[in-house]
């Protein structure tokens, strides 16, 4: 059997390896190493895909979040309303830009940031709330949408884990994750669903007004040639990274597809253990399974997990710490059980090996293997 792995970029590599190459050369043979031709085609391909005015690429998940809050025009102390059950890039940038970080508690069951919570968070100070699509599964964008519009605020989408993802509404009429908020964010960090051999990320709007100042921003606010409109930023995709991500984009309806198979495969290989919840789906959005994610009670994570690895199955703590008991953010004043949920999914939850490689064999494996650590730790 091949080793398991989380993700397995090698085994990938594998299979498009010459196509990838091919990409490669081509910019090493053009020299066109910053905004090469590449990285506006690639825009274009992924407008297409995702069904959205304007793709703006960046250099990373983190700084789209960066130049979506610079965009928007908020003042120090804004309030921004976010899931304490997130990626630390989430609330980082809040914070880097001076703005007031309030931290809500996501849902048990689906992981994500409900409208309800959020409806309790809004104070007269809040500006715009960041749902995160975690794990692949669309937060209740209609839900929160509605909530934005009655209270004027902006929402930014988080959508780094959730790239091809459909958010459905309640009219059956769909959605990609990110094109749905003001703004929407992405990350081709190599684990991605979407991922490209260093680091990478882009903006979705549809707003023309946006798209423009977010170009003109991540290129150090620069709209004509050495003529400053705004003060800006050095985040750009590089041509290298863009033509990887052509060759994978057309890729990643198949490979998200294979990931929905392997999910399929645990949900069922889990099904009778009662210590094991397995990730929640929704209605509102199909699942492209970023991560699979279970929960597992009575304190029984920390030694499956354990026994996972003598048996050479990795598995991985996505989130071991709730972000607002982090030493960095204790300034904020929250306390242990503040947010309770996250406190105790931090405990809970472990993510298996979740990718397109994964082989027959080695999805009977880990099935065999949990199944019986738990048939032997009544
Ligand atoms: C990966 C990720 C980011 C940041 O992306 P980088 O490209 O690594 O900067 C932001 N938010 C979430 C939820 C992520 O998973």
């Amino acid at each position: 059997m091949r080793d398991i792995q989380m993700v397995d970029l090698k085994a990938q590599y594998e299979r498009i390896g010459p196509e990838i190459d091919t990409a490669i050369k081509s910019v090493l043979d053009s020299t066109a190493f910053i905004k090469g031709p590449d990285v506006r085609l690639f825009e274009e391909e992924l407008q297409q895909y995702m069904g959205v005015r304007h793709v703006v690429s960046c250099a990373n998940g983190t700084d789209a979040l960066y130049l979506a809050m610079m965009v928007l025009g908020l003042e120090p102390g804004d309030e921004i309303i976010t899931t304490d059950f997130t990626f630390i890039a989430t609330v980082e940038v809040v914070a880097l830009l001076g703005l007031k970080l309030v931290l809500v508690d996501p849902d048990p069951g689906t992981f994500n940031i409900s409208a309800e919570a959020i409806r309790k968070a809004i104070t007269p100070g809040t500006k715009a709330i960041v749902p995160v699509h975690l794990f692949g599964q669309c937060a209740d964008m209609e839900s929160i949408m509605e909530l934005a519009r009655d209270h004027d605020l902006y929402v930014i989408e988080d959508a780094a884990q959730a790239t091809g993802a459909d958010y459905i509404f309640r009219n059956g009429s769909k959605r990609k994750a990110g094109t749905i908020g003001h703004i929407g964010t992405t990350s081709f960090f190599p684990s991605k669903n979407l991922g490209c051999y260093g680091d990478g990320g882009a903006l979705y709007t549809n707003d023309d007004n946006f798209a423009g100042k977010l170009r003109s921003i991540a290129n150090h606010g620069m709209k004509v040639r050495y003529h400053y409109d705004d003060i800006g930023v050095n985040s750009r995709l590089d041509t290298i990274q863009a033509a990887i991500l052509r060759v994978k984009l057309k890729y990643l309806t198949q490979f998200n597809e294979s990931r929905r198979a392997v999910a399929d495969f645990y949900d069922e290989a889990f099904k009778g253990l009662l210590r094991v919840t397995v990730p929640q789906r929704t209605k509102y959005s199909s699942h492209i399974f970023h991560q699979y994610t279970i929960r597992v009670k009575n304190g029984k994570r920390d030694e499956l997990k354990k026994y996972l690895e003598s048996m050479k199955i990795p598995a991985m703590v996505y989130y071991p710490g709730p972000l607002h008991m982090q030493e960095a953010y204790r300034y904020l004043g929250y306390n242990e059980n503040d947010l309770p949920v996250t406190t105790s999914l931090c405990k809970e939850v472990l993510s298996l090996p979740m990718h397109p490689e994964m082989d027959q064999e080695q999805l009977d494996y880990i099935a065999f293997s949990i199944n019986s650590f738990f048939d032997n730790s009544i």
